[in-house]
């Protein structure tokens, strides 16, 4: 419980009005209107729905600077060998530390499974999700490639479910897709549970995987939820067919989580040339067919993205420059609307009676905290500042 305390001047989110809060018992407890000037932004506390913990933290052992994504999978599976459970267990702790002081509270790391065996990473990433219950709650997210599921989806959708898991896939124009991303979501269905999958990644227009889950997501009624990341392709096809998949990806509630940073730094990179290509999905048109879209950090400090602190903030603020997005009709895609996505429970609205959980940022507003990456910043967790 923390103690009882004013804040005059408050802007809560996007909003217009100014407030002032009052704190007592660990609540909210009142928002009255104020005759101060703003000077504290309030947002909700954060949810990184796309991270990899397993990755993190490794560009001293692989150097940065990959200049294809493929090219950056060979490079992070040759560091593999150093993946003991102490290596994963301080880099990934490192990252929970940096992303909790940011204000993140729910987080969903995707862990590479590339054998029909359990990783040591799927452990480590499952005691850190215990450790960190209640600051940080950690969701896990398998990675395999598709490829893999058709021998092995069984074994592997099994243990995902025993540690409660999501079941995910990496897809790129695989032969015969149709029927892999449907036994995919046989699996899913056979085994309740939720889908993520890694699709479309590149800049070639015949990458059209993101169509296949689509399709089966339409054809069942209520399912496990399903997620889909990257999805760069849809950025270079037709405006036309675009807008049609987003449309019936919006009826069958497929939801898109766009990665600005990795899809920034590894599409149409090349040595000495400027990129042209920004590799960013219409994440504005698929908001405006009614998809969830939510932004989210993805790699940090590893071949993918050799920079990020855990400060999902500052991925915002660089998809707000990169994809011209309007602040505050944005803040949810990496507050209260990514939290649906990752089981996000200390992610909780900013209203009267709602545990004082969320984030000050000394700016007037949201184009002041974006304009100014150095405003300073309290994270409140029940009513009480983090050191
Ligand atoms: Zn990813």
């Amino acid at each position: 419980m923390g103690p009882d305390a004013q804040l005059t001047g408050v802007r809560l989110g996007g909003a217009d009005d100014v407030v002032d809060l009052r704190l007592s018992g660990g609540k909210i407890a009142a928002l009255t209107p104020s005759a101060a000037p703003a000077a504290t932004l309030i947002l909700p506390l954060m949810a990184d729905a796309h991270v990899h913990l397993d990755k993190t933290f490794t560009t001293r052992r692989t150097g940065a600077g990959a200049v294809s994504l493929f090219d950056a999978i060979e490079r992070m599976q040759a560091d593999k060998s150093n993946w003991t459970a102490d290596d994963l267990y301080a880099r990934a702790s490192l990252a929970m530390e940096k992303a909790y002081r940011h204000g993140v509270a729910a987080m969903r790391t995707h862990v590479d499974w590339n054998t029909a065996e359990v990783p040591v990473a799927w452990g480590v990433m499952d005691d850190l999700a215990r450790e960190w219950r209640g600051r940080v709650d950690l969701q896990l997210a398998s990675l395999s490639p598709i490829d893999l599921l058709a021998e092995s989806g069984e074994q592997i959708a099994a243990h995902v479910r025993k540690t409660g898991g999501v079941f995910g896939a990496f897809i790129y124009r695989n032969d015969g897709l149709a029927d892999k991303v449907a036994d995919v979501f046989a699996l899913s269905d056979a085994h309740d549970l939720p889908l993520d999958f890694h699709v479309d990644e590149g800049l070639e227009s015949e990458a059209q995987g993101f169509d296949l889950i689509v399709d089966q997501a339409a054809q069942r009624r209520d399912g496990p939820s399903v997620l889909c990341g990257h999805a760069c392709s849809l950025s270079v096809r037709p405006q036309d067919e675009v807008k049609a998949v987003l449309e019936r990806a919006a009826a069958a509630q497929v939801g898109l989580v766009v990665l600005p940073t990795t899809n920034s730094y590894l599409q149409d990179n090349a040595p000495d040339r400027t990129p042209r290509l920004r590799g960013i999905a219409p994440m504005k048109e698929a908001a405006l067919a009614g998809v969830d879209v939510i932004i989210a950090s993805d790699n940090v400090c590893d071949v993918f993205f050799p920079y990020g602190d855990y400060d999902l903030f500052d991925v915002y603020r660089g998809g707000v420059h990169l994809a011209q997005l309007e602040p505050a009709a944005w803040i949810d895609a990496i507050t209260q609307g990514a939290a649906r996505w990752c089981d996000g429970a200390a992610v909780t609205p900013l209203t009267v009676g709602a545990p004082a959980n969320f984030i000050a940022v000394q700016a007037s507003d949201l184009h002041d905290a974006i304009s100014r990456p150095s405003a300073v910043r309290h994270i409140y967790r029940n009513g009480e500042i983090l050191a």
